[in-house]
């Protein structure tokens, strides 16, 4: 396809869409200025020894915007990282964090590397050594900076962070709040894994319980009437897909790097899954058609289209050919700014990033508060709530012969435990910020939820240097 674009950077595309929302609000020029620089960008070049020989490695450490501590990212391992993407994606950070509420302020972080050429042992090494660098000159630790999981990092690469942190500082008492989606066995908290995904199908979910806004975008239905085609099959991929097949809604297609697959059915996710662990791919699935470009899938006629993969992939090139009313972004900034334009004017309805995929940053929160407290949640008051709930339906049954119905009985008896806390906190903030940004939606009258969620944030960022002091 020719490339009929000239290419706007994604840190372009990003101040553009900030800027398309300050001119509608009414932001003090001085805070306006503020978030539109980075506050600080760390570059480091160190050299590990690999099966004895010395490689550079090249990485960054971006902060964006320091209003609140500590600042919250991703470190991505990637062929494609540079300067300008971890600085784009940390202002992404700074405005997804007020979107959900998140008390920090943001960053990212990426490393020049591509993960698959090298063996575990050689990936602890530079990881590690990595982290040193960012830990020396102040980029990592649970008061300043705390980096995440992101494309091509998990909870091992973060298991291998806090290590290296912990021998760095040792006096630390907070040690294990340094890094946010660890295992459970290092302070890990359950549902860390799934919550960028299980955030994306809580939008969702969110957005069809607003019968107002369906009708004004002419969507029937209900999210389990929808079919569904995502594109990325990782993390944030395939917790998207499963949560969103556990609802009900029928995927129909999933594209990855060498292909995606189709099948007008539905695709068996969970199935998917084990068949994509166990051959590395997912072509030829069975009950599927393949199809050879996976960008191709994106235009297949559908319902809700999720991009879950890099950002950059909606673009004047194929904005036109999308069929999808509804669009998700898993990923963060999959369209370019002039690819939005341009799917709002084919009132196309686009679920933005900095709210869609904020679920993962929203319950990093949830760890990092878990790990500063030291104290597992639930673990005070669950067996409070059973003992209550027991109470409960031996006082109802002493004055009443009724037979109380057993599955109302397991609910009254069931103190939260980690898990259901998460959950339900994770449901309520995307929740609650969906119905922000409808009343900020109304209040300016913003035309898409992009607006909206960016004038959530900025008013909250605005407020919070203002009564500082800049
Ligand atoms: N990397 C994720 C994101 O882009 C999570 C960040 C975090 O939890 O700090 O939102």
């Amino acid at each position: 396809m020719k490339d009929i674009e000239k290419k706007p950077t994604f840190l372009e595309n990003v101040d553009m869409m900030v800027n398309d929302t300050i001119t509608k609000i009414n932001i003090d020029s001085n805070i306006a200025k503020i978030l539109k620089t980075c506050r600080s960008v760390l570059q480091v070049k160190f050299p590990v020894k690999i099966k004895n020989q010395i490689e550079i490695f090249h990485g960054w450490r971006a902060v964006h915007s320091t209003h609140r501590l500590p600042v919250k990212g991703g470190l991505r391992f990637s062929t494609n990282v540079n300067q300008e993407e971890v600085e784009a994606l940390a202002s992404l950070m700074t405005f997804k964090c007020a979107v959900v509420d998140v008390p920090f302020g943001g960053a990212k972080g990426g490393l020049l590397i591509d993960p698959k050429q090298y063996d575990e042992e050689s990936l602890e090494k530079i990881t590690k050594k990595f982290a040193r660098e960012l830990i020396r000159k102040g980029y990592l630790s649970p008061a300043r900076d705390v980096p995440a999981p992101d494309m091509g990092t998990s909870q091992r690469e973060m298991g291998w962070i806090l290590d290296a942190y912990k021998s760095l500082r040792p006096d630390d008492i907070n040690h294990a709040a340094c890094v946010t989606g660890k295992s459970t066995d290092h302070g890990g908290i359950k549902g860390r894994l799934e919550a960028t995904g299980r955030g994306v199908c809580e939008a969702l979910k969110e957005f069809f319980r607003h019968s107002n806004e369906l009708t004004k975008h002419s969507i029937d239905g209900t999210l389990s009437d929808q079919t569904i085609i995502i594109q990325g099959f990782g993390n944030v991929g395939i917790n998207s897909a499963k949560a969103l097949y556990d609802n009900g809604a029928r995927i129909i297609g999933v594209a990855e790097r060498e292909g995606g697959i189709f099948s007008e059915d539905g695709i068996d996710i969970y199935q998917l899954e084990k068949y994509q662990s166990e051959k590395q791919t997912i072509l030829n699935f069975p009950n599927t058609q393949n199809v050879k470009k996976s960008i191709d899938l994106l235009s297949y006629k559908c319902d809700i289209l999720i991009p879950a993969a890099l950002e950059g992939v909606i673009t004047l090139n194929n904005a036109d050919t999308i069929q999808a009313k509804i669009i998700c972004e898993g990923a963060n900034g999959p369209i370019t700014y002039r690819a939005n334009k341009k799917l709002l004017e084919k009132k196309k309805v686009i679920i933005p990033d900095i709210y869609a995929n904020a679920g993962g940053v929203t319950v990093s929160y949830f760890e990092w508060i878990r790990n500063t407290s030291h104290i597992r949640m639930g673990r005070l008051n669950k067996r409070y709530e059973e003992d209550r709930g027991e109470a409960i339906i031996k006082a109802i049954q002493s004055i009443s012969d009724k037979n109380i119905p057993k599955n109302l009985i397991k609910q009254l008896v069931h103190g939260a435990n980690e898990e259901d806390i998460i959950a339900s906190g994770l449901e309520d903030t995307m929740r609650t910020s969906f119905q922000d940004m409808l009343e900020n939606k109304e209040k300016y009258d913003l035309d898409s939820y992009r607006m909206s969620a960016y004038a959530v944030a900025l008013k909250k960022i605005e407020k919070s240097y203002l009564e500082l002091g800049i």
